[in-house]
């Protein structure tokens, strides 16, 4: 087994070590600039590291040119990142060794099903909503393995997160038997993200919400590979007026970097933080000066969006 696998570290020893982990599909938006501002100041606050990680795992769906505009979008708002930047892309091998000890364990099998197969199958069955187990025992005769599924424990897994409380989730009735390599042979984000969050030594996660329902899985991957779990702290989405959160898809604008003391400002009143309205005839080191001295992780509004609104830009 890899020395990797004997990291199961206590956070509470540990020096704060947080990240911000954008997909590069698109250039830096209000939505994941929300993202990066409160995993800084978390981290800055506490005298702690920040890193970036490139989840590029996914390659079909990312561009290298959006990995540069993220980078200098946030370098134009002030936020620094410590140590090398990490690429999922680069990474596999320390997937393999994960999936290994899983698979050595039992924990998974190989799965047969191709999505039409699933649907059908979820048609079919008056109680399951999710991945009904179908090769769980064993690939039917004919068939080959197409990707790798986890099993799913029956009992209730939750944790308690910083902004949205307690959250709970029956992983075999919510979730299933989820897919931790795909049937095109890249690993599953569930996977890259522990194995990555675990190695990097991170003690605090702090994202969109539209991850709290991904870390119930997390935690169960973290558990079965023996590592320690972070802290946990998801952040409310930003909305469009209809409520669609403000991703590549529903075409939220790139920030502006031009002058990125409103923007700054504005995300900085979104995450419940107040700050002065003269903050905006500063400069960034000023403002960050500021948040500092005065983040208030309490301030953070406990929901899970909140409408965004650009025209006050
Ligand atoms: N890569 C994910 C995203 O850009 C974030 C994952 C995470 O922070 O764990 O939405």
């Amino acid at each position: 087994m890899s020395r990797y696998f004997f990291a199961r570290t206590t956070c509470m020893n540990t020096k704060y070590r947080g990240r911000f982990a954008p997909s590069p599909t698109g250039p830096l938006h209000f939505g994941s600039l929300l993202a990066a501002i409160s995993s800084y100041a978390q981290a800055r606050q506490q005298q702690g590291q920040w890193l970036v990680r490139i989840e590029d795992v996914d390659l079909p769906r990312c561009d290298p040119d959006s990995t540069k505009l993220i980078l200098k979008a946030l370098e134009s708002y002030g936020l620094y990142w410590d140590e090398e930047i990490v690429y999922q892309s680069q990474r596999d091998k320390y997937y393999k060794v994960a999936l290994d000890v899983l698979n050595t364990q039992n924990d998974t099998y190989g799965c047969a099903c191709t999505r039409k197969e699933i649907i059908k199958a979820i048609a079919a069955n008056d109680t399951a909503s999710v991945y009904p187990g179908t090769c769980s025992n064993g690939i039917a005769k004919g068939k080959t393995a197409r990707s790798i599924r986890m099993r799913a424990n029956n009992s209730k897994m939750s944790f308690n997160d910083a902004v949205q409380g307690e959250f709970s989730q029956h992983l075999a009735k919510d979730v299933g038997d989820f897919i931790i390599r795909r049937s095109d042979g890249l690993f599953a984000y569930q996977l890259a993200v522990v194995v990555d969050d675990a190695l990097q030594n991170i003690t605090d996660v702090v994202r969109g919400s539209d991850m709290l329902d991904s870390t119930p899985r997390q935690i169960y991957l973290q558990q079965h590979l023996n590592y320690a779990t972070p802290n946990y702290m998801h952040i409310p989405l930003a909305t469009h007026s209809d409520g669609h959160k403000l991703s590549k898809q529903t075409m939220a604008p790139a920030i502006t970097l031009d002058d990125p003391r409103p923007t700054l400002i504005k995300a900085l009143n979104f995450l419940g933080q107040q700050a002065p309205h003269e903050l905006r005839d500063t400069n960034i080191e000023t403002i960050w000066g500021w948040v500092i001295q005065n983040w208030s992780a309490e301030n953070i509004p406990a929901t899970l969006s909140l409408p965004y609104n650009d025209a006050s830009e």
